[in-house]
């Protein structure tokens, strides 16, 4: 089983942002913050719930992400893996993921104590290395604040560190993004994710281009972007295993490989979700609501049982997303269909424009595929949704 803690207090909120946090200001000191002993408090109660609901599970990797999870102290961050240690049976070797922002580890020895509380692996949001850039998706940190973070976390100790970057920003160049990327590798972490900005609905920088004080960069720049940063990477020693993530041999995130294998998870904290045993539910993100159904032992009252079609479907999706691809016997295996005969028309389509490949019984996108992923999984979704007829699931009991 894998475990998600969601941690939803921000410094403040970053101009592209759509996730669910709270911004507790830059004069606040978190652990003074009530929010923040609040949010605690019904973290370790949720924590002791489904420690009696799943005890006993295997725990083989714990990811806190947000939000800013380096806002919490290292001591909070050691009680929490104490009780999920006590409740559950943490893998010898899990791996142990805290998202933390730069600034936060300005100081060597927030990176020591997150170390000796048990985290394993840091994953840094650098986003840009460019002034300019983080300027306009409104970050907290300089750059040079990335430099101190990624030192600072390697002098403590640390041996497997990811950075967060980002392309497609307003105002970037192809030069600019390939420059950042070089910045990067020169940092030498063991894992790279690139995300392409989305423009969320409702965030400052969506609105910034609606009414066109920025615009995104043309449309061929951003198919360039992708491309030649994904080659970069690979020249440099990373090894391209999904769409948007990139690792030295060995670094893959478990985590979030977990996630797209398929894999059982429990998602703590407000607004998190969980999907254990064909339920899924979702945790309401206000702080209040979390609170009282957790109290009431109800955060899970309103499960929804996931149907074999929404299972296969979500499978499908996922394994596209890796370099590694579907293997093409594992879907006829949980649905008794032909995926490559079913829908061989699209299948030879997508073969001759060069963005699907199929070898050794794999199925996966080539690079120009993944560029063009969404548009690809979503036509392959709704043909494949009305080729399977899968039983109705059964409520499975779980006390
Ligand atoms: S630090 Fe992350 S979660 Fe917080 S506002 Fe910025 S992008 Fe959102």
């Amino acid at each position: 089983m894998l475990v998600y803690i969601h941690v939803p207090f921000c410094t403040t909120r970053c101009a592209y942002c759509a996730f669910h946090s709270t911004p507790l200001g830059r004069n606040v000191r978190p652990s003074a913050s009530p929010l923040l002993r609040d949010y605690v408090d019904t973290l370790l109660l949720e924590l002791a719930h489904w420690g009696d609901r799943f005890g006993g599970q295997t725990v083989q990797t714990v990811f806190f992400g947000g939000g800013t999870p380096s806002l919490l102290p290292s001591r909070i961050i050691g009680i929490v893996l104490e009780r999920l240690a006590k409740y559950f049976t943490l893998a010898p070797k899990a791996e142990i993921t805290l998202e933390a922002n730069p600034e936060s580890l300005r100081d060597k020895k927030n990176a020591v104590g997150y170390l000796s509380a048990g985290v394993n692996r840091l994953s840094i949001g650098i986003q840009s290395m460019d002034e300019g850039m983080l300027r306009v998706l409104g970050r907290p940190h300089r750059a040079k604040d990335s430099l101190h973070a990624v030192f600072a976390a390697r002098e403590a100790g640390f041996s497997n560190i990811g950075v967060d970057v980002m392309w497609g920003l307003p105002g970037q160049g192809v030069r600019q993004w390939l420059q950042t990327l070089k910045d990067i590798t020169r940092l030498n972490p063991n894992h790279i994710s690139t995300y392409g900005l989305t423009l969320e609905a409702g965030t400052s920088l969506e609105l910034d281009c609606v009414e066109g004080r920025l615009s995104l960069p043309p449309e061929r720049d951003q198919s360039i972007m992708f491309m030649e940063g994904a080659a970069f990477l690979e020249e440099h020693g990373y090894l391209h295993y999904e769409v948007s993530n990139f690792a030295r041999m060995g670094f893959q995130c478990r985590h979030n490989m977990g996630y797209w294998e398929g894999s059982d998870y429990l998602g703590i904290g407000p607004s998190a979700t969980s999907t254990l045993h064909g339920r899924r539910w979702t945790n309401p993100a206000a702080p209040k609501a979390w609170d009282a159904k957790t109290r009431q032992g109800r955060l899970d009252g309103d499960a929804e049982i996931l149907t074999p079609t929404t299972r296969v479907l979500e499978l499908l999706m996922l394994r596209l997303r890796t370099t590694r691809g579907l293997r093409v016997k594992a879907y006829q295996k949980l649905t008794g269909r032909d995926l490559l005969r079913d829908h061989h028309k699209l299948m030879q389509a997508l073969h001759e424009n060069g963005l699907i490949r199929i070898r050794h019984g794999y199925l996966r996108l080539t690079r120009n595929g993944m560029l063009v992923s969404n548009a690809i999984l979503a036509d392959l979704f709704e043909r494949v949704s009305s080729t399977l007829e899968l039983p109705q699931p059964q409520a499975m009991e779980i006390n």
